[in-house]
């Protein structure tokens, strides 16, 4: 066993954008002239208010509870200063940064940070005590209300930030396993994993900032989840705090002692405990990455070749396919010769006004090569054209890009914000053209024509999850409601279709009026009864997850 330590620190994302402030991006010209015409986007300055001027309301944490908590964590990690109250003010959705730029932040009364799991184990005994809710807070990057800093039916809440919880890496070579804490991130852990010629393969595109920890409590999936698996695949075991003692889950490679408690803890969003340690699989370190780009005439028929592809076990490691929309976004994003030339031999081709796909393999030289031969027959079998490895390597080299172009459009008097679902095959086809309408009529009130994108980049011999974006041009006079009322339509729709209401978001707060239609009432009364038992007092994540607990209720 291999150990390695001192983690080099993030750079901490900026308040109310995504991402490394020193990595901004703006939109090129060309696309925000092309935005303007596509959807009349009347590009006007939207800046962020300073959040320096932002009034915070004042620390309902008892004098009491700070300091047994100070006795725990050390006084220095207790903090109620601003920029701390505000980097754990929530997470990084739409409505989460449209907030923050306005200069409105519900914010913890304190945020803590905790060295090591008995750190946590008292945390959440004085919180207990002193009737305190506790929101762990890995990466802030959730989408779904995830880290809102809720006290629930209690005075007072606390952030429990676990960044200090990553190191030491723990590597097994020889079982191709890899332990660490829950505040590791992957472009850190990746680094650690690389020096044993080892990979995790997890890429999500929130991949810089997100944390291992937050990984497994909400069952996220990452571009490469064709290849590696869903995070959720990945986990070996996890050791968890909770308000009632350590619980640990997941024993060996596999096991049949009873119902898979692991599963149980993995998507618990904080609501059963505290993950402070996680044992992952971890794969050899390619010997061959390979990207290219192929074109499909229409939506329909590359969902076919990607589902023929997926059911004859001859899948790529990442396959992205994109509808008409996204497509042609893309190309007028990009702009520039080689687009032109592109465009030139799409029309030539028959597939103007196509669907883009690109496609990933990884592994030993020999194996990729057969793979793709095998896929790459059955793709122009079912009509699609290769379009070379430039593509695909553009779409490597800027995949963590867009979250950072998001806040551009932001800047710009535009909206824009994504979702995701999943299902059948037998249903693809209908639910993206209920959820496409659905997300048109609704932004298109007041004149407005949205952009809405979408993209299938996780498939199964099942079925295929369909992720959605949308632009459009901010209705000024009530830009939160622009929003909400076409996300909440949207998600009568998947759930009535009968299609998960999150494929990898996780469910807090926003899907959680939806949760009990997904899994029944006595689903929710099993996550009830297991909440009652790991965490008795109810202090863990109030309002997020299970319906009918908190905070209107709990
Ligand atoms: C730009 C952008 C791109 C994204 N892309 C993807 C993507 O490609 N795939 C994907 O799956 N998701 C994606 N997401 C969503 C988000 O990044 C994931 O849900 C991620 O797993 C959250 O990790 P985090 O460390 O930021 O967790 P946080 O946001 O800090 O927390 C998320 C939830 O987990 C809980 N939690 C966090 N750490 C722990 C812990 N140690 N123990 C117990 N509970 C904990 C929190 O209380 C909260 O309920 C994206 C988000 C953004 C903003």
């Amino acid at each position: 066993m291999a150990t390695t330590s001192g983690a080099v620190p993030p750079r901490d994302m900026a308040l109310a954008a995504w991402g490394d402030p020193a990595r901004h991006k703006a939109l090129p010209s060309h696309a925000r002239r092309w935005l303007a015409r596509e959807i009349g986007l009347s590009d006007r300055k939207t800046p962020a208010v300073s959040l320096r001027e932002v009034a915070l309301a004042p620390s309902r944490l008892s004098a009491e509870a700070r300091a047994a908590l100070a006795t725990v964590v050390g006084a220095g990690n207790v903090r109620d200063d601003a920029e701390s109250l505000l980097r754990h003010a929530g997470g990084k959705s739409y409505l989460d940064l449209a907030r923050r730029r306005r200069g409105e932040a519900d914010v913890p009364d304190a945020v803590v940070l905790p060295g090591d799991h008995a750190d946590v184990l008292a945390v959440l005994r004085v919180c207990a005590e002193h009737d305190v809710a506790v929101v762990p807070f890995g990466g802030g990057t959730s989408v779904v209300g995830g880290v809102a800093p809720l006290s629930g039916q209690h005075p007072a809440v606390i952030s429990l930030d676990l960044r200090r919880l990553a190191d030491p890496v723990r590597v097994d070579a020889e079982s191709l396993t890899a332990t660490m804490g829950p505040g590791m991130r992957g472009p850190e852990l990746e680094r650690r994993l690389a020096a044993h010629g080892l990979t995790l393969g997890h890429f999500p595109q929130s991949w810089e900032h997100a944390t291992l920890g937050g990984y497994a409590a909400t069952r996220s999936a990452g571009q490469a989840s064709i290849g590696y698996g869903r995070f959720d695949e990945l986990v070996v075991s996890l050791q968890l705090a909770t308000p009632a003692g350590t619980l640990v889950v997941g024993r060996g490679p596999a096991s049949a002692a009873g119902p898979n408690l692991r599963a149980l803890m993995l998507g618990s969003e904080g609501t059963f405990g505290v993950i402070t340690e996680l044992t992952l699989r971890v794969r050899r370190t390619p010997e061959v990455v390979h990207d290219e780009g192929w074109s499909f005439r229409s939506f329909g028929e590359g969902l076919d070749a990607l589902r023929r592809l997926t059911q004859a076990g001859l899948a790529p490691d990442i396959a992205r396919l994109s509808d008409p929309d996204e497509s042609r976004t893309n190309l007028a994003f990009t702009g520039g010769g080689k687009t032109t030339l592109l465009r030139g031999l799409l029309t030539a081709r028959g597939h103007r006004g196509g669907c883009l796909l690109i496609v990933g393999w990884e592994g030993p030289r020999v194996v990729v090569k057969d793979r793709r031969a095998a896929a790459s027959s059955l793709l122009r079998a079912a009509g699609a054209i290769r379009l070379g490895t430039t593509i695909g390597e553009a779409w490597r080299r800027h995949r963590y890009d867009a979250p950072y172009l998001r806040d551009d459009l932001l800047d710009h008097g535009a909206m824009a914000e994504t979702l995701e679902t999943a299902t059948n095959w037998g249903d693809v086809a209908g639910l993206y053209d209920s959820v496409r309408s659905s997300l048109r009529s609704e932004l298109g009130r007041n004149g407005k024509r949205p952009l809405v994108m979408t993209h299938v980049s996780h498939v199964y011999p099942t079925g295929a999850s369909l992720y959605f974006t949308v632009i459009a041009d901010r209705d000024d006079a009530d830009p939160d409601g622009q929003w909400q009322r076409a996300k909440d339509r949207v998600t009568d729709v998947i759930a009535s279709a009968g299609a998960t209401v999150t494929h990898h978001h996780a469910v807090g707060t926003d899907h959680r009026p939806w949760l009990e239609e997904e899994i029944g009432t006595l689903g929710v009364q099993v996550l009830r009864a297991v909440k009652s038992t790991l965490d008795p007092t109810g202090i863990l994540n109030p309002g997020k997850l299970i319906p009918g607990l908190g905070p209107e209720q709990a």
